[in-house]
């Protein structure tokens, strides 16, 4: 059977893990951090604990659980998802890997930085995704703002196709190679007409720029989406009652998916998604 990629060690993508190899799964947990739970000073709502535990304390025994039943780690930061000859392809910041199916459970976050009219030139001039959209900025000059290796990673892809890329850190300390052409200072608004024309700088000074890629943080369940073209609706990824996005193949669980922000429901999505991406892989492998 092919491999199961889990994007999210919180309790949504542990749980789907414990379902998927419980049923005979190989599975991959890629994962940067503990997610949300672990801000979580105490839990006193969750079934089992008489006194509540605190969210770290849970997140950590469910990654002991996971590995002790043979879950695979890998601690790194996700690119991006792709379609690949033997089903998709988990970018991450230290390896490729293939997989089968993929739960994504990586929580929420939309990191769209607070520059003025940036959500004007969405679509025309702004884009979440490089992959996609570079072709359309060929001969022209875009910029990439952020300021991690997310940021460097979406210069890595617009460079393969246009001649003219710089990584705008947005006031932010720049967190990869310094070779990389990049701008400091921070950025106030985007203007243009029909779609963006050049970039706005808080010290008075502009610069002409065709398309603006955003790479703030990680790639979240916004991001993902754009890239993979997954149907999301008020930026939650959407799926039917088996956890299935849009795409076969393709599952989520958890806060990127609408409903309660809770670790219950995360563990309840889940489950359902690693019992369905198990069926999945067993049908298709
Ligand atoms: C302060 C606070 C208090 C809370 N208190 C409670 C409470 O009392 N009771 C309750 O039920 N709920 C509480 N919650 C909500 C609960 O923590 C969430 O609903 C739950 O953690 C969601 O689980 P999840 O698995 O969907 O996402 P998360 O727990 O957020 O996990 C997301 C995972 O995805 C990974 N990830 C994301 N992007 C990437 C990337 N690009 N590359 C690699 N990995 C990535 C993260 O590293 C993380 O491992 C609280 C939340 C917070 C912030």
């Amino acid at each position: 059977m092919k491999e199961l990629v889990i994007i999210g060690q919180g309790p949504a993508g542990i749980s789907a893990a414990l379902y998927a190899i419980r049923g005979g799964a190989s599975v991959t947990i890629v994962a940067k951090d503990s997610g949300a739970l672990a801000k979580a000073e105490m839990i006193q709502n969750y079934y089992g604990f008489e006194n509540g535990v605190s969210g770290k304390e849970l997140v950590d025994q469910g990654i002991r659980q996971a590995k002790n039943l043979g879950v695979r780690f890998a601690d790194a930061e996700l690119f991006g998802i792709e379609f690949g000859a033997n089903g998709f392809e988990v970018k991450t910041s230290v390896s490729t890997l293939e997989a089968g199916a993929v739960v994504i459970a990586c929580g929420i976050s939309r990191n769209v930085p607070p520059i003025e009219n940036i959500q004007t030139y969405e679509g025309r001039g702004v884009s979440y995704c490089a992959i996609c959209d570079a072709f359309f900025f060929r001969g022209k000059k875009v910029a990439v703002v952020g300021s991690g290796a997310y940021a460097a990673n979406e210069y890595g892809v617009l460079k393969n196709v246009i001649q003219d890329v710089t990584v705008l850190t947005n006031g932010e300390k720049a967190g990869f190679d310094p070779a990389i052409p990049h701008r400091d200072s921070k950025i106030l608004r985007l203007e243009g007409a029909e779609t963006l024309q050049q970039i706005v700088f808080s010290d008075g000074s502009y610069e002409q720029y065709d398309g603006l890629f955003v790479a703030c943080g990680s790639a979240g369940a916004f991001e993902l989406s754009r890239k993979l073209g997954l149907e999301t609706a008020n930026n939650k990824i959407v799926t039917d009652e088996k956890r299935a996005t849009n795409i076969p193949g393709i599952y989520a669980a958890g806060d990127c998916v609408a409903g309660l922000q809770q670790i219950a429901k995360a563990v309840y999505d889940g489950m359902i998604a690693g019992t369905e991406a198990l069926k999945f892989l067993k049908a298709h492998t």
